[in-house]
C-alpha cells in the first residue's frame, strides 16, 4: 500500500452511459486492473484465469470505486483472482448447495411457495467467492430457447407463490425479455410476488434505466428487488439515485450480503454497511455465511467471529438494520440462522 494517503482517492475513469457499453468495455485482465489502480502486480500474489476457470471481469464503474494504491481494498479483493483460489480443500467442492440435483429446466425450488429461474449465465462483474462459479449453466438456464419450458414446469407447482429471477443476474436481460417473462408471470393466478435477485443495481446502476422501472411500476404483481453489496465503498451516488428511483416504484429493496474474510469481517464494515444501504432505501436482508465452493476457502471466517460480529451488530444498530446471519445448509428448508446451524 502507498503511504500518503492522497492517492487513495478513488480514479475517476471515464464510464459508458449505455450499461450495454459499461459490459463491453469491462476489464477482463488482472494486470490491466493492476495497472489502472497504480498496484505494482508484484505486490501481490495474483493469477490470470483462463478462459473456463471463471475469468476476470469488471466495470469501470466498480473498479473506480476503488482506492489506487491499495492492495487490500475491499473492493478489489472480490474479484481479483488471488493465488490462494487454487488451493484445494476437501469440504470446499463445485456444487456446494447439491444445486444441480435441483435445476429442472431452468426452475430451481428449495423452500415452499417460492421457486427461482436460472434466467441467465451472465453476470456484470464476476465474484470469486460466488457459490455458481462452476453452475453449468449451459444445461440448467431458462433462456436457453425461450421461457415456455420453464413457465411449463412452474404450472405443475400452483402452490408456488412468488417466483424468483436469478442467474446469474436476471437484469443481464434485455428490458423486452424481462417485460415478456414478468407478462407471462402475471398470468399466473398462483403468482403474488416478483422477486429481482441481482447485483446490476450495485455494479453498474446505468442498467436502472426508464424501460426497467416501468416494469416495476406497471406490474401487477409485487415487487421485491434483492440487491448484494458488501461493503460501505460500492455504495456511492450513483447507486443512492439508481436506487432512490426504483424505491419511488413501490419496489422492496433488500440487500444480501456474504460475509467474506479481508472485505467486511469487522464490526466497522458492517456497520457503515448497514448505514450506506439505509441511505440508499435499502433494507440489510441477510447476511451469509460462506457456502463451500471450491476457490473460495480463504474467504472463510469462523462460525464463532461470525456470531460475535452479529451481536456486535445488534448492540450498534437499530434492529431493522442488523441483517439476518445465516448459513444455507443442504435439504433444510429455509436459510438457517448461524446458530441454529451449529446446534
Ligand atoms: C435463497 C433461496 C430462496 C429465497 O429464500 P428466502 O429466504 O425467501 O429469501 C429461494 N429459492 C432458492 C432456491 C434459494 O436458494
Ligand atoms: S453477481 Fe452474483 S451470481 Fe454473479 S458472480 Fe457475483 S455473486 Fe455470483
Amino acid at each position: 500500500m502507498r503511504s500518503s494517503d492522497a492517492s487513495l482517492q478513488p480514479k475517476a475513469l471515464p464510464t459508458a452511459p449505455n450499461w450495454r457499453q459499461s459490459l463491453n468495455e469491462a476489464v477482463r485482465s488482472a494486470s490491466e486492473l493492476l495497472a489502472i489502480l497504480d498496484i505494482d502486480p508484484a505486490d501481490l500474489g495474483w493469477f490470470q484465469p483462463v478462459k473456463d476457470e471463471f475469468p476476470l471481469l469488471v466495470p469501470k464503474a466498480f473498479i473506480s470505486r476503488m482506492q489506487p494504491g491499495n492492495t487490500n481494498d475491499p473492493l478489489l479483493r472480490q474479484i481479483l483472482p488471488m493465488t490462494e483460489e487454487q488451493n484445494e480443500h476437501p469440504e470446499f467442492i463445485t456444487d456446494p448447495l447439491g444445486e444441480l440435483a435441483l435445476a429442472n429446466d431452468g426452475v430451481m425450488q428449495k423452500y415452499p411457495g417460492r421457486a427461482l429461474i436460472v434466467t441467465t449465465a451472465a453476470c456484470p462483474i464476476h465474484c470469486r467467492y460466488c457459490f455458481r462459479r462452476h453452475f453449468p449453466y449451459e444445461a440448467q438456464t431458462a433462456s436457453r430457447g425461450n421461457w415456455s419450458v420453464a413457465l411449463a414446469e412452474l404450472r405443475k407447482r400452483p402452490a408456488i407463490s412468488e417466483v424468483i429471477l436469478s442467474g446469474g443476474d436476471p437484469l443481464s436481460l434485455s428490458n423486452r425479455r424481462l417485460q415478456e417473462l414478468v407478462s407471462e408471470l402475471e398470468r399466473f393466478s398462483s403468482i403474488t410476488t416478483l422477486r429481482i435477485h441481482s447485483r446490476f443495481p450495485i455494479i453498474l446502476p446505468t442498467r436502472i434505466d426508464q424501460d426497467l422501472l416501468d416494469i416495476l411500476r406497471e406490474s401487477s404483481l409485487k415487487t421485491v428487488l434483492v440487491v448484494h453489496s458488501n461493503h460501505a465503498n460500492e455504495i456511492d451516488e450513483s447507486v443512492r439515485s439508481a436506487m432512490k428511483q426504483v424505491h419511488a416504484t413501490g419496489t422492496l429493496i433488500l440487500n444480501q450480503s456474504v460475509l467474506l474474510r479481508g472485505i467486511n469481517d469487522d464490526i466497522t464494515s458492517l456497520e457503515a454497511l448497514s448505514h450506506s444501504l439505509f441511505d440508499a432505501s435499502i433494507v440489510p436482508y441477510y447476511l451469509h455465511q460462506l457456502d463451500h465452493v471450491a476457490g473460495a476457502m480463504h474467504f472463510k471466517v469462523r462460525d464463532a467471529t461470525a456470531l460475535e460480529l452479529l451481536a456486535g451488530l445488534r448492540q450498534r444498530l437499530p434492529g431493522y438494520l442488523v441483517p439476518r446471519l445465516v448459513q444455507e445448509i443442504p435439504g433444510e428448508l429455509s436459510k438457517t440462522p448461524l446458530h441454529e446451524s451449529l446446534r
